[in-house]
């Protein structure tokens, strides 16, 4: 069976790369029929904060990205984390090691000075404890391999190979037996029964230092095969650089409050980011769930682009359903809004916006009090003939009895002929007067919106 993770560290928001690792984890375990688990590595306690573990999970929840167990954190595992340095130290594939920071820190200025890489030189590898000083404080370091080399078929990446010289012996438990992050991550991995490790390529030299404990853990006690490791090229901004904070909003609830985009248009923008099936843009969830697979993952980094986003996100706010969407757009209107006033403007809003913010933006008339305010250029529409003419209309849909859009229209071009004013001339000091704005849903859709009485009394209001 498939098992994927995600991993984690809560240190910040959910950030738009995080979120597509926990996308593509989810995707892979679901088209699989497999299952996919959530680690906080929150083993860095300063830096790891409660608010963060909340953001994270709530991020995951709104782009529906569900786990099939509660999440695990790997703070709590330190114990079972020590064991298997124990394990490894018992077996020879660790060792103790007394060197003091003076030492290390000695051997660090030597290798520096004489330009070698700066890499543990493995003094205490071949020594036996019994030459430290009683009592004296070591770390445990793993013994990795130093001839041959270590190659991973990495299903994005392809084949990858390293010198196993290139691997340094690095810290497995510190000398206050505290596990290191290198060794915690192939403990839990092993222990929640990973099969597929799929994460950001800033990883890929991370997997070659945690293969060799996954080996020599199989050695002493088999039941540790290799993962499969699927290392996706990072997100870079539009100006090709890794996506930072300069690029704007990196975190996934900016992109809902800040930037009013719908989760599943975030969903389908992640998949696209770096996943492709043929020239498709739009991809519904469920079937990301039916196509997604590791050989459709993209080997170079893909750009972040807001355009895209916001075009997908246009298209899922015309597909959305009224009521959900009116909802959304009541909450970020406040307490003046009409829910079953939105939702029925919603077919005639829904065109018109690429966020939700739009969505809101151009609802805003609906909830306008009088005197309404007027935009400059709505002002501008509004000079004495034109309000003349609004007189001879309030008129004429005074009178007006079945308050439908066909009769509206027809009593309106009826009035515009009589004018011998092409309707356009008539509709643009209508539409100031109905909403204050030059650009609204068609105007017959805006007087049957708003009704005979609210019409009539915004009509009248600018007619002389
Ligand atoms: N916690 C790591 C991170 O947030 C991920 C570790 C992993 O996926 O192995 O970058």
């Amino acid at each position: 069976q498939v098992v994927t993770r995600f991993a984690p560290s809560p240190t910040g928001f959910l950030h738009i790369g995080g979120a597509r690792t926990a996308l593509f984890n989810w995707l892979y375990a679901r088209h699989h029929g497999g299952k996919v688990l959530l680690r906080i590595e929150d083993t860095d306690r300063k830096r790891s904060t409660q608010e963060a573990i909340d953001k994270i999970l709530e991020g995951l929840d709104w782009l529906g990205l569900d786990f099939d167990e509660p999440p695990l954190f790997q703070s709590d595992r330190a114990t079972r984390h020590a064991e298997v340095a124990m394990q490894l130290l018992e077996a020879g594939h660790a060792y103790k090691c007394y060197a003091t920071p003076e030492e290390l820190e000695e051997m660090r200025a030597q290798q520096r000075a004489n330009k070698q890489p700066m890499r543990y030189d493995r003094r205490w590898r071949d020594r036996d404890a019994s030459e430290a000083p009683a009592g004296a404080p070591f770390v445990i370091r793993l013994k990795v391999p130093t001839e041959g080399e270590t190659t991973i078929h990495d299903a994005v990446q392809g084949k990858v190979t390293v010198q196993n010289a290139e691997i340094d012996d690095y810290i497995l438990l510190r000398a206050d037996g505290t596990p290191t992050y290198m060794l915690a991550v192939v403990v839990d991995d092993h222990d929640m029964g990973v099969t597929h490790i799929i994460r950001g390529d800033d990883h890929l030299n991370n997997a070659f230092r945690q293969l060799p404990i996954i080996r020599a853990m199989n050695a002493i006690e088999g039941g540790w095969p290799d993962p499969v490791y699927a290392h996706v090229p990072l997100i870079h901004g539009s100006d090709g650089a890794k996506m930072s904070k300069r690029h704007g909003a990196i975190g996934v609830e900016a992109y809902r409050d800040e930037e009013g985009v719908l989760p599943e248009a975030l969903f389908n923008y992640l998949l696209r980011l770096g996943w492709g099936h043929g020239d498709r843009e739009e991809i519904t969830r469920d079937e990301a769930v039916e196509l997604f697979d590791l050989d459709g993952v993209g080997k170079s980094a893909s750009r972040f682009d807001i355009k895209k986003l916001l075009n997908l996100n246009a298209h899922y706010i015309r597909e959305a359903d009224d009521a959900r969407l009116a909802a959304l757009v009541a909450e970020a209107i406040g307490n003046k809004a009409d829910v079953a006033l939105l939702t029925q403007a919603m077919p005639v809003l829904k065109p018109r916006a690429k966020t939700t913010h739009e969505l809101a933006e151009g609802a805003a008339f609906l909830f306008a009090k009088r005197p309404l305010e007027m935009t400059e250029k709505a002002a501008a529409l509004l000079d004495d003939e034109s309000r003349e003419r609004l007189g001879g209309l309030t008129e004429r849909l005074k009178a007006e009895n079945n308050w439908t859009i066909e009769a509206l229209e027809a009593t309106t071009k009826s009035y515009a002929e009589e004018l011998e004013l092409g309707l356009g001339k008539l509709a643009q000091p209508m539409r100031a007067a109905l909403t204050g704005t030059t650009t609204s849903p068609g105007i017959f859709d805006v007087l049957v919106l708003l009704g005979k009485e609210e019409s009539l009394a915004r009509i009248d209001a600018q007619a002389s």
